[in-house]
């Protein structure tokens, strides 16, 4: 294992860091307090620095401008971005508008690269990813009930989604849809590019989360596919082929959203910490730092998110190493456990903050709200625990063999 970081990353990670402090965490009392106007204006502003230091979209490859960043070094500044709920917007590499990116990359005609992707990379519009539905089990997604139907040159699609994430305001979105009944499960769906202006597409609600219906970018809305007619032309890759580009999209996914929920954890730690040594408690003078139950949760928690921190970082150095595909028992992993943690530090923050934690005057209550979905979106954790779990027994069965390899690769 070598996670080593190079001279111009440590750079990079210093550039972002203090740029997060200065300019981005102080844009976070508009967006807890509904500031809507302030929140745009300055998100804009704070997005124009970073395109003129050269860190807009650093993830992406070069010839659209980015960097380029294998897995690892991607990993730690998502790390660096995730201390805010606003960082990823920020620099440009916000989730579904990143893996959509990557799945544009690799499957797109050049027809689609340039009306989709290249906008998309540049900021100039957004996207978002349909595929789950609300009549239907997502951990199964095999089971889909909306359709893509040939007729002509198009496609007509019929179908009810929700939970399509950024929809509102998204200039287009990547559709699932079921292009042959017929087919054996994983191979009956395939992605099509819908442009959201498209008739037959409705948005019909952005969905209240924990009493937070959000808008823009920060919302998650529910969406009717009503003879929704695109050209065929707006298949992306192969029909049939949806379930494998969606895998491409998740894996990697899967360390974006690990490597930011630690970004969570370190920061709530942060709060935790300086919290603890600032609330007085007793007239003596005693703070909460004081008490050793408060202790036990700092050290506690501290040796929690390094070891999730290394387990990540791992996981990522695999899928520079091996590919996503060899590196999918780490990647499992790190979605259940690496989620956990980060739940484990908001509410222990929260705790430590007593009712100014549940106030919106910090952070720690959005992320409370909004990071739940943490163990049920990309695979739910039970989903997770069972395909690892299986796997690994799998190895140890009698005549199987590989456990070497498998204790070694641990
Ligand atoms: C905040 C948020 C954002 C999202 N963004 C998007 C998006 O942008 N695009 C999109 O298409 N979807 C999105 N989703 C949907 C997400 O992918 C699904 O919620 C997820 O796949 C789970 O599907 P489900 O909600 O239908 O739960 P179900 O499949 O009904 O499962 C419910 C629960 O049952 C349990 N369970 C399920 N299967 C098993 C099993 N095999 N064994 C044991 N227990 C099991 C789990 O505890 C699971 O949480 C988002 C969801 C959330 C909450």
């Amino acid at each position: 294992m070598d996670f080593d970081v190079s001279e111009e990353m440590e750079t990079i990670l210093g550039m972002a860091r203090s740029f997060m402090d200065a300019e981005v965490v102080p844009l976070e009392g508009a967006m807890l307090h509904g500031d809507a106007a302030a929140l745009n204006a300055g998100v804009s502003s704070a997005q124009r620095k970073v395109r003129e230091m050269g860190l807009w979209a650093p993830n992406h490859p070069v010839e659209f401008g980015g960097l380029g960043l294998p897995m690892v070094d991607h990993g730690l500044l998502s790390e660096v971005l995730g201390r805010s709920p606003l960082g990823h917007v920020v620099f440009g590499v916000q989730a579904p508008d990143a893996g959509n990116i990557e799945i544009l990359h690799a499957h797109a005609t050049e027809e689609q690269r340039e009306r989709y992707l290249r906008p998309l990379v540049e900021g100039k519009v957004r996207s978002c990813f349909s595929m789950t539905e609300p009549e239907m089990p997502g951990s199964n997604p095999a089971m889909m009930g909306t359709t893509a139907v040939k007729d002509g040159d198009d496609y007509v699609i019929n179908g009810q989604k929700w939970f399509t994430s950024s929809a509102d305001g998204a200039d287009f979105a990547i559709v699932m849809a079921v292009t042959d009944p017929d087919a054996p499960p994983y191979q009956r769906a395939s992605m099509i590019i819908v442009p959201t202006d498209t008739p037959g597409f409705d948005l019909v609600r952005n969905i209240s989360v924990m009493g937070d219906t959000g808008q823009g970018h920060a919302s998650h809305a529910e969406i009717l596919y009503h003879s929704c007619r695109v050209p065929q032309a707006n298949l992306l890759g192969v029909e049939g082929n949806g379930f494998v580009i969606a895998q491409e999209r998740l894996g990697p996914g899967r360390i974006h959203h690990c490597m930011r929920w630690l970004g969570i954890a370190g920061r709530c730690f942060d709060l935790m910490c300086e919290r603890a040594n600032a609330r007085v408690i007793t007239a003596e003078g005693d703070t909460l730092a004081d008490r050793q139950v408060i202790q036990h949760w700092v050290a506690e928690l501290d040796a929690e998110i390094r070891g999730a921190r290394l387990q990540t970082l791992h996981a990522a150095w695999m899928i520079d190493r091996y590919g996503a595909s060899t590196a999918r028992d780490e990647i499992s992993a790190i979605k259940f456990s690496v989620a956990a943690t980060m739940l484990h530090a908001v509410d222990k923050a929260i705790q430590v903050h007593g009712a100014l934690g549940v106030t919106d005057d910090t952070v720690l209550s959005y992320w409370y709200r909004h990071e739940r979905a943490a163990r049920i979106y990309d695979g739910a954790d039970e989903v997770h625990k069972t395909t690892l779990g299986r796997r690994i027994l799998r190895r140890y069965a009698v005549g199987a063999g590989d456990t070497q390899e498998w204790s070694v690769r641990r």
